[in-house]
């Protein structure tokens, strides 16, 4: 986990956020509180949260779904960028991390765009798609359990249009996903779900080494294969 972009030592990186950060006061106290929970660490960096409000923009999104809520910083910033008419679907499993969630999205005046769902995410994504919902999503964004990232990359990508964007965190995972020591089961799981969005046809793909690393993976039109080729 990392609640800031790895590898820039601190000169630098204090440097990067004076230039760029526009954190608004709403989500400066939303990370403040956060930093005091005993799993603050889990929240996303703020320059990543920002980033995300462009993806947003850039796609001019309106309907998203989010796997991994905790205390809302990620849902607070795609929500602020929203139009008004914007939604998000948030999944979570934990009543407690959700409820400073609901308070902020309430302080901020974005909690009309929000639908939290308490559930195992793979049975709230499931009965999205059963409810005939596939194709109809701008954006997803996945940061939940990392054993379950395969099924929540399969289940956004029917969920999401064409050309639209999935978006998930912690692909670097500290660096630990590199490090052929480290074999725990997090760790495994991430090196075998990025090992198969590399091969991945159905998707344009970027990893953007930005926090803890997050891969953007662009719904295709049509799965084009991509061999490599060959130039002897
Ligand atoms: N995106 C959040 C942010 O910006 O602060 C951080 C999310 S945190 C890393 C992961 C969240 O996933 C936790 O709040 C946890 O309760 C939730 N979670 C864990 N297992 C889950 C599951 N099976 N279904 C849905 N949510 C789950
Ligand atoms: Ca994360």
């Amino acid at each position: 986990m990392a609640n800031s972009t790895l590898g820039l030592e601190n000169q630098l990186y204090d440097y990067l956020l004076s230039i760029s950060l526009r954190e608004p006061d709403i989500l400066a106290a939303l990370r403040e509180e956060t930093a005091q929970h005993p799993m603050g660490m889990m929240q996303i960096a703020p320059e990543q949260g920002q980033f995300m409000e462009m993806l947003v923009q850039l796609m001019g999104a309106t309907k998203t779904l989010e796997i991994g809520v905790f205390t809302g910083y990620s849902s607070l910033c795609v929500a602020l960028a929203l139009p008004s008419n914007g939604k998000i679907i948030a999944c979570d499993v934990s009543e407690e991390y959700t409820a400073i969630a609901r308070r902020y999205w309430e302080a901020a005046g974005v909690a009309n765009k929000i639908s939290l769902q308490l559930g195992p995410a793979i049975n709230t994504l499931d009965k999205l798609i059963a409810e005939g919902q596939a194709g109809t999503f701008d954006f997803a964004f996945i940061d939940a359990d990392k054993e379950n990232y395969e099924a929540y990359f399969e289940r956004s990508l029917q969920l999401v249009r064409n050309g639209g964007l999935i978006v998930i965190d912690n692909v670097l995972w500290s660096g630990r996903v590199a490090d052929p020591e480290v074999q725990d089961t997090s760790t495994t799981a991430l090196r075998s779900f990025n090992n198969k969005l590399r091969n991945d046809p159905r998707i344009t793909l970027s990893v953007v080494p930005i926090a803890d690393g997050l891969t953007l993976a662009l719904k295709r039109r049509w799965a084009t294969m991509m061999q490599p080729e060959h130039h002897n």
